[in-house]
């Protein structure tokens, strides 16, 4: 087992340890959104399925506006869904509406605002130029085009696109089954007054819902206590899953117990100890689970904002690569200091920051407040983590670092 490790070294270890695949599952489209495709989206159609108008205006032939004006026969019109009944010949057009095909013979749409309509004949006071105002077809998308790639997270558009190319359901990954453990002797739930001595469990709540915003699903949240016996029924239940976060119990103290007890169950240890702050006591190992693959196994430090941060930093990066997503890590975004900060070298700290924008200048970012790792308060108000490496000793004011977005 290495121990106090860089965090990319850190990372690369955990990310390296992925070994299983997960099972693919086919959704309507209104059921699969936050979900990652499995399968890339090929047209097997052209978009525009044909050219069809821009505006609301009419049909022309270019070659009626020689002298930049023209006067035409109306002879028809084509709405959104109709079909053209006559061809536009020289000295002809034809009403079309937004969306409507465009009639064979016609290689412009002069839009309603240009023209005058009397009687049956169409004034055009402007020249459309050649193809103005027409959506050719496959101009958006050609058949065999790839439009979406396995990888891809289920936004929005892509749920559109999807529907556009004629996917009612597509493939996406099965959920990563995460089990949460939170240990301690101290913990009470979210509906108990704590006596003397408690306090109630933030970091089981607060794990399920990272999990769930990563894209997993949750078993537990689970309690164990302090002692060995206990601690081994919980986490030997807890194991089987894809990933098992136990939060509490990896730091130096009597009763932390939890690496004992996982070795004991069959974990194999990788790390333990990373150079940074919070979250400095974080544990990686692995479990050969059956025939699925590794179970990840991650030791979290029990204060909430250690946790946390170590969630974001190493969990739900895992997390994505399970799920084989495109883009693993959140991008950087590079900002400076509005406020000094105090740090020694050493560690890499990840500082909880609220982020300013401004109309000129760069993104200036501050802490959130005091940064201390028991205080959950600056967790919660942190639009950033601000990334301070090892070497960066009391960063001033303009300081150049890079931050995170937490958007969750
Ligand atoms: P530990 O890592 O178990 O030594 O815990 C470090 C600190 O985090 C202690 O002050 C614990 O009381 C606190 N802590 C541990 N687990 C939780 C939890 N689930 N919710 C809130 N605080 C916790
Ligand atoms: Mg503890």
């Amino acid at each position: 087992m290495k121990t106090v490790i860089s965090v990319e070294e850190a990372r690369r270890i955990v990310l390296d340890a992925i070994s299983q695949s997960l099972g693919v599952e086919h959704l309507p489209l209104a059921d699969a959104l936050g979900r990652t495709l499995a399968e890339a989206v090929v047209s097997r159609d052209a978009i525009p399925p044909f050219d069809n108008s821009a505006m609301d205006g009419f049909a022309v032939c270019i070659e009626d506006f020689a002298d930049d004006t023209a006067t035409l026969d109306l002879i028809g019109e084509v709405a959104a869904g109709g079909v053209p009944t006559e061809a536009v010949r020289p000295g002809t057009c034809v009403r079309i509406m937004t969306g409507a095909p465009v009639p064979e013979g016609a290689d412009a749409v002069a839009p309603v605002e240009w023209t005058e309509t009397e009687a049956g004949r169409v004034q055009i006071s402007r020249a459309p130029t050649p193809r103005q105002h027409i959506r050719r077809a496959g101009e958006d998308v050609q058949p065999g085009d790839e439009m979406i790639a396995a990888g891809s997270v289920v936004t929005p558009p892509v749920v559109g696109m999807a529907a556009t190319l004629g996917y009612p359901e597509i493939a996406v990954r099965m959920p990563p089954r995460v089990s949460v453990v939170a240990t301690g002797d101290e913990l009470v739930d979210a509906g108990t007054d704590p006596g003397p001595g408690q306090i109630r469990d933030a970091n089981g709540p607060a794990l399920a819902a990272q999990v769930v915003s990563a894209g997993g699903t949750v078993l537990g949240p689970f309690h164990a206590r302090d002692d060995e016996a206990d601690a081994r029924v919980v986490l030997e239940q807890a194991l089987d899953a894809d990933v098992l976060l136990v939060s509490g119990g990896v730091s130096m103290g009597d009763y932390d117990i939890v690496k004992e007890v996982l070795d004991d169950l069959g974990v194999t240890w990788h790390f333990w100890k990373v150079r940074q702050r919070p979250g400095k006591p974080l544990a990686f190992g692995t479990h050969p689970f059956g025939t699925r693959g590794n179970t990840l196994v991650f030791g979290l430090p029990g204060n909430p904002v250690s946790s946390s941060v170590c969630f974001e930093q190493y969990v739900r990066p895992a997390l994505a690569v399970l799920l084989g997503r495109y883009t693993v890590l959140r991008p950087r975004i590079p900002a400076v200091l509005a406020e000094p900060v105090k740090k020694a070298a050493g560690l890499l700290h990840f500082i909880r920051g609220i982020a300013e924008f401004s109309s000129d200048g760069p993104l200036r970012v501050r802490p959130t407040g005091a940064q201390g790792s028991g205080l959950y308060s600056s967790m919660l108000r942190a639009d950033v983590l601000i990334h301070l490496p090892e070497d960066m000793e009391h960063p001033a004011v303009g300081t150049p670092v890079e931050v995170e977005w937490l958007h969750w």
